[in-house]
């Protein structure tokens, strides 16, 4: 069963104790690519070849940068500015010339197609570690089904938690009807409405009272679970860890 050797990753998920165990699992997963990348598995010349051509987007290229790793991060921009150097001289020929280069041949640049439009969407859109992160993303989602479906003792940790983002939410949400059927699925939907609904409010009542607190006529009342309502309020909404995670 492929499913089995994601099973850990998902547990942990669900072990870390956050507003969202997909955000949790996301995070490990682009540490780990981070990490990956700035290793020495990474100068292997296929995955150099990926990265030339994907190039990182702005998240992760910061979060490269921030691992200060200079040299390392030196080498791999200096490849890739170099791959870029030579797509954009192709861009700009077919752009001035209206043709494209096929080998020894020059064809028409096709109707409707935008040399320039096209390249910024491509480059703007494409990360090496977006896609390393989501290739993991989508096993570890399909694994979660598996489980869900298969083990008891899983389905009680997921009806015990504390909830999903919004965005993981809804994916599950929406994605519920891929991997589960009939029953399963009227149950999972029940169940995970249910959850969702509940830890908004809980969310938003934690929240509330942390405001509150900073009314004198609350002072000296207790901090209930308040004390760190708003970074978990961000992760809740959005799906962003708003503190550092410890040892990264
Ligand atoms: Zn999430
Ligand atoms: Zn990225």
């Amino acid at each position: 069963m492929k499913e089995e050797i994601y099973t850990i990753p998902v547990m942990d998920g669900f072990m870390a104790e956050t507003e969202c165990p997909f955000c949790a699992m996301y995070r490990k997963l682009e540490s780990d690519s981070i990490n990956f990348v700035l290793s020495p598995s990474y100068m292997e010349e296929d995955v150099r070849g990926e990265t030339n051509e994907k190039g990182f987007c702005k998240i992760h290229l910061k979060q490269l940068y921030d691992k200060g790793n200079a040299l390392g991060l030196a080498l791999m921009m200096h490849s890739h500015l170099k791959h870029r150097i030579d797509g954009l001289n192709q861009v700009l020929a077919q752009a001035d010339s209206g043709k494209v280069q096929k080998g020894l041949f020059a064809k028409k640049v096709p109707e409707g197609s935008n040399p320039l439009a096209d390249t910024r969407k491509k480059w703007n859109d494409s990360c090496y570690i977006c896609d390393r992160i989501q290739q993991s993303f989508s096993r570890y989602l399909s694994t979660f089904f598996h489980m869900w479906k298969k083990q008891a003792d899983f389905r009680k940790t997921v009806e015990e938690s504390k909830g999903y983002c919004l965005d993981h939410f809804l994916m599950l949400y929406d994605h519920a009807a891929d991997y589960l059927k009939g029953d399963d699925l009227t149950t999972f939907r029940a169940m995970l409405k249910a959850q969702q609904q509940e830890h908004l409010t809980r969310m938003a009542d934690e929240l509330e009272w942390f405001t509150l607190k900073f009314d004198y006529r609350y002072q000296d009342k207790p901090w209930k679970n308040s004390k760190d309502a708003l970074p978990r309020t961000i992760l809740k909404v959005n799906g962003q860890f708003a503190e550092k995670e410890k040892n990264s």
